[in-house]
């Protein structure tokens, strides 16, 4: 039987394997949860709520066991996953009581003899694939709002992250969700992706990860006609107005951009800054950044984790480079660690100042903790850079002036606008992204819609 390998970045050491589940396994999961459907769909929303809410609490009561658990196999610093499994707790919290809300309405008819009533009713069985950047929080907030709805959910974890997963779903049955209402498969993403979209069983995709893998999974789901739902990459924009105050910029910066060692989807990616204030915002921007450790995520004082994976490490080393080659200044960091033997791979949290278009940083997801600084002049100026990607997930900016922010938000194309917040997510809100950053939206009152069929009801002769 093959196995799947769950190292720790930080160390390269192995930290469990497990059994890679067969196609025949993973066929008669999909079986079980069709089955289980018929039955979990009749549990009351009451019902559902309580039992959601016993998960959420069962979570919290093990925090710090999962919260080390993603440490070990995610790398991000123990402060940090436990913020995640926090976040995570969020989703099924709040779906929780959505599912009470599950509403439908009456139409008036256009006739005295008839009656219009529309429904909602769960969409069927769901299956999420998820990546390793948030084990606990990308699954939740895809169970939560699917279980919530009355959909049975089947889900495969990333590689290098299925331990938090798998403790997630224990949880659940120990919650009392049944056992096929909630599973996991372990494999690779290619052929478990193939399985589900074939299958006739399973009526929604639900995926976060990266947007060449999503356009892969639209495409496959048509033959079957399948709801999707695509949660894919990101390249945010930061904009720094002239009367931005500058020390909250830097703080909410740092925050956006350093967080996971910038391996989210919604980091800062391009910061972009007036000129009359660049000399400033760099110099400070630096100084705080160059305070921030790198380490293992166990230890206390670590603020930036390892990079997952060489593929990784090796993306951003290359664009680094690129702008080096293009004369971008360094003003700090730029120390990359890499042990190959080992399979570690660390980052310096970098800030380069002389940014230009034609770096690859520019144009492409970094995936890493390097902030690239680009000046404007003209507030059309930075507003045509920020939208200048094919990306329209996150973008931020930072201005005390009203007008300035009115016109910001209205003119960016992207689906979360952060206004002098560079941390806008939160499960009672709708994420997502515009262009090729996804489909459809999760958390908040959104999030439950996707798992939702709208069936209409015309009674005749009254
Ligand atoms: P990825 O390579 O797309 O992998 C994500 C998941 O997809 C993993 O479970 C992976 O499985 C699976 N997968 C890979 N190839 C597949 C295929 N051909 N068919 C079906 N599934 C497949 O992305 P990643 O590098 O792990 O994650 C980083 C990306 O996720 C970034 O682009 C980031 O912006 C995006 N992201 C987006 C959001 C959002 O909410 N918009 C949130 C977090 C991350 P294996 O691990 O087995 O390969």
């Amino acid at each position: 039987m093959s196995k799947l390998k769950v190292s720790n970045p930080a160390t390269g050491e192995l930290i469990q394997e497990l059994n890679i589940n067969t196609n025949e396994e993973i066929k008669t999961a999909i079986d079980h949860a069709g089955t289980a459907f018929d039955s979990w769909k009749k549990v009351d929303a009451f019902e559902r709520a309580r039992l959601l809410k016993k998960w959420s609490e069962l979570i919290l009561e093990n925090k710090l066991d999962i919260a080390k658990t993603i440490t070990l196999e995610n790398g991000k610093p123990l402060k940090e996953a436990l913020g995640e499994v926090a976040y995570a707790t969020d989703y099924i919290e709040w779906y929780a009581e959505e599912a009470k809300r599950i509403y439908g309405r009456t139409i008036p008819a256009n006739q005295n003899a008839k009656r219009i009533v529309v429904n909602k009713q769960p969409i069927g069985v769901v299956a999420a694939i998820t990546p390793w950047n948030f084990p606990a929080a990308m699954m939740t907030r895809k169970a939560a709002p699917a279980l919530a709805a009355g959909c049975t959910f089947i889900v495969k974890p990333a590689a290098e992250t299925p331990l938090t997963m798998i403790r997630l779903v224990q949880l659940a049955h120990e919650a009392g969700i049944p056992e096929h209402a909630v599973q996991v498969v372990v494999g690779h993403g290619r052929e478990i992706g193939d399985i589900f979209t074939n299958s006739k069983i399973i009526r929604k995709i639900t995926f976060t990860g990266s947007t060449p893998v999503g356009k892969t999974l639209i495409k496959n789901s048509a033959d079957t006609v399948k709801s999707v739902t695509m949660e894919l990459g990101g390249h945010a924009p930061l904009i720094i107005a002239e009367d931005a105050d500058i020390d909250l910029a830097v703080k909410q910066t740092v925050a956006s951009k350093f967080r996971n060692a910038g391996q989210t989807c919604v980091c800062a990616n391009r910061i972009i800054v007036h000129v009359n204030i660049l000399d400033e915002f760099s110099e400070k921007l630096s100084k705080e950044v160059k305070k921030l450790k790198i380490g293992n995520g166990l230890d206390d004082d670590t603020d930036v984790g390892p990079i997952i994976n060489k593929t990784g490490y090796e993306k951003i080393v290359e664009q680094l480079e690129d702008a080096v080659n293009k004369n971008a200044e360094i003003l700090a960091g730029n120390e990359n660690m890499a042990n190959y033997e080992q399979g570690s791979y660390f980052v310096q949290p970098t800030v380069i100042k002389n940014a230009t278009l034609d770096m690859a940083i520019m144009h492409e997801e970094t995936f890493g903790p390097i902030a690239p600084i680009i000046s404007f002049k003209e507030l059309d100026k930075a507003i045509e850079i920020a939208n200048d990607t094919p990306f329209g997930l996150a973008a931020y900016f930072f201005t005390q002036d009203y007008s300035t922010g009115i016109r910001l938000y209205e003119q960016l194309d992207f689906g979360i606008v952060g206004w002098n917040d560079g941390a806008p997510s939160a499960a009672h809100a709708p994420f997502g992204g515009m262009k090729e950053s996804g489909l459809g939206r999760e958390g908040g009152v959104e999030g439950i819609e996707p798992y939702l069929e709208t069936k209409y009801l015309s009674i005749g002769n009254v």
